[in-house]
């Protein structure tokens, strides 16, 4: 049924690419690097691919374009989302943005290696914009060649959806397509290029607005753009801040609802030990989705100074802890951006300070939750304070700790149900353990005067069992490049249900192994991809 079906459903997606239509494009329609004045994007049609090879898709995601849940893998499918077949209503473009990168003024860069094949309109009457990730260079791929490799493509294919799964706002991933050509990357830049399998991502989200987007108009004094951009997003992407009619206010609003949205993105990246890696402006959307997964990585044992990207390690200005601030640094730099459409600093002032204020209320609630508090009190931020220095004080699995928290008997509490949680049980000194021992008592007191029957259920819900850990992508990965698909779709079956118990999936729950302390993909990732 489904193999005539599909190439009718893929048809009838119904385009309204107002991005394109709305805003001024690029005249220059050659495909060739150049810097873009004046304009938001280039039109630019995605590069053939040899045999495209449907490796995985997402279900969830194809329903948000009405796609059946099943999918013809050597059929139309992979040749549209691999680029090889531009369908009636697509509009290919690549948009122009520019970024600070590790705190420094970057320029333009712009989608260097994304097209937006167009904009659905579902028949609930949502946007999303469908999106290729490695499809071939445009004008903004500068030095690079506009493609990717499998391995980053599947890490961003299974870390969208698992995200999507957790409840941390996320972009999302329809389809991984291998391309059937190779690409070169000097994975460690150490000097050793190799030829590498590539892939194709396609992203949805309603849109992939970046603070970058308002960055590069505003470096360029094209103050009228950057007004129309501005009016142009609050129209598609925040209709309901589109009533108000003083511009000022209007936008203000805005910001400040970008503020929020980023603030409450990272208080779930904090929840659930997500690092980033590369929290440039250019990778921060307005709309307060996390994007652009590169070198990102899952805490393991619990660390505020990691980051996963190698490229960062000597500053690790993306580091777990991190976080909270640099987005808060990149709200500013967004702020300078507009302000010659609000023109007042103490009102972005404002924003900024919120946004601590927002974060610091979303924490506390968050921890509260993850501690099976039914709130957040002052009293809590001793007991707080010292379970998260007793997590660093002893490598300490982040996902494994809080899960199995909710298995502690609070009539006679012993860390039984937490030793699988410690990477090596011998290096708890007895000291160790007596701190831990007496935080716990202080817990169990703390929960029991508490009293409330949901707690364990509140808990599970805050606390994942299965995240998509360093380790288990690069065993899929090494799998899908052998040609075995199906550790990766059990994989993506597993992370459907992060927060449920599943019996016989225990082995997606378990710690790092030792093999994979520091293997290349697994702990340490860079920038190549
Ligand atoms: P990232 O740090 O990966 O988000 O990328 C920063 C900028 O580099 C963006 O403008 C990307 O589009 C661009 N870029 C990254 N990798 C490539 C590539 N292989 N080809 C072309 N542009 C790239
Ligand atoms: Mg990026």
């Amino acid at each position: 049924m489904f193999a005539e079906s599909m190439p009718t459903e893929l048809r009838r997606l119904n385009f309204d690419n107002r991005f394109a239509m709305e805003l001024p494009g690029d005249a220059e329609t050659g495909n060739f690097r150049r810097q873009v004045g004046a304009a938001c994007y280039s039109r630019v049609a995605p590069t053939p691919v040899s045999t495209p090879k449907l490796v995985a898709w997402s279900p969830e995601a194809a329903a948000l374009l009405d796609l059946p849940a099943e999918v013809d893998g050597s059929g139309l499918f992979a040749e549209v989302f691999a680029g090889n077949r531009v369908l009636d209503g697509m509009d290919p473009i690549a948009t122009c943005y520019g970024g600070h990168q590790f705190g420094n003024w970057a320029g333009q860069l712009g989608d260097g290696r994304a097209i937006n094949l167009g904009e659905v309109l579902n028949r609930r009457g949502e946007r999303w914009t469908v999106q290729l990730k490695g499809a071939g260079p445009t004008p903004y791929s500068r030095m690079a060649d506009g493609l990717a490799v499998l391995r980053s493509s599947l890490r961003e294919f299974v870390c969208s959806e698992a995200m999507f799964h957790l409840g941390v706002p996320t972009t999302r991933a329809l389809s991984l397509v291998l391309t059937g050509d190779e690409v070169v990357r000097d994975i460690l830049y150490d000097g050793h290029p190799a030829p590498e399998p590539g892939a194709v991502v396609c992203r949805i989200a309603p849109s992939f607005t970046r603070f970058g987007h308002f960055e590069i108009l505003a470096s360029r004094r094209e103050t009228d753009l950057l007004r129309r951009l501005v009016d142009f997003t609050i129209e598609t992407d925040f209709p309901e801040l589109a009533d108000e009619g003083d511009p000022k206010k209007r936008t203000l609003a805005w910001f400040r609802e970008v503020s929020d949205r980023t603030a409450d993105m990272i208080v779930h990246w904090m929840r659930v030990g997500f690092v980033h890696g590369v929290m440039n402006t250019d990778n921060m959307s307005v709309l307060g989705l996390t994007i652009d997964y590169g070198p990102y990585g899952w805490l393991e044992g619990y660390d505020p100074t990691w980051t996963p990207n190698t490229t960062d390690a000597s500053t690790r200005r993306y580091r777990f802890g991190a976080q909270p601030a640099v987005a808060q640094w990149n709200l500013m730099q967004l702020a300078r951006a507009i302000y010659p459409v609000i023109e007042d600093a103490d009102l972005l002032n404002e924003v900024l300070n919120g946004f601590a204020a927002r974060y610091t209320e979303g924490s506390g609630a968050m921890v509260a939750a993850k501690l099976g508090f039914r709130e957040y009190l002052p009293s809590d931020e001793q007991l707080s304070t010292e379970l998260f220095e007793l997590l660093g004080a002893v490598e300490t699995d982040m996902t494994l700790f809080f899960r199995n928290l909710a298995s502690v008997d609070l009539e006679r509490p012993t860390m039984d149900p937490l030793m699988d949680a410690y990477y090596e049980p011998a290096a708890l000194s007895p000291a160790l353990r007596e701190r831990t021992m007496a935080w716990l008592t202080t817990y169990a007191q703390r929960l029991g005067a508490d009293g409330w029957p949901e707690r364990v259920a509140a808990m599970n819900a805050a606390n994942p069992r299965f995240v998509p850990r360093n380790y288990l992508a690069q065993i899929a990965i090494d799998d899908v490049e052998r040609g075995e698909f199906s550790t990766l779709h059990e994989l993506m079956d597993v992370l459907r249900n992060p927060y449920d118990e599943q019996p016989g999936k225990e082995r997606f729950a378990e710690k790092r192994p030792e093999w994979a302390r520091n293997r290349a993909g697994c702990s340490m990732l860079s920038c190549s991809s």
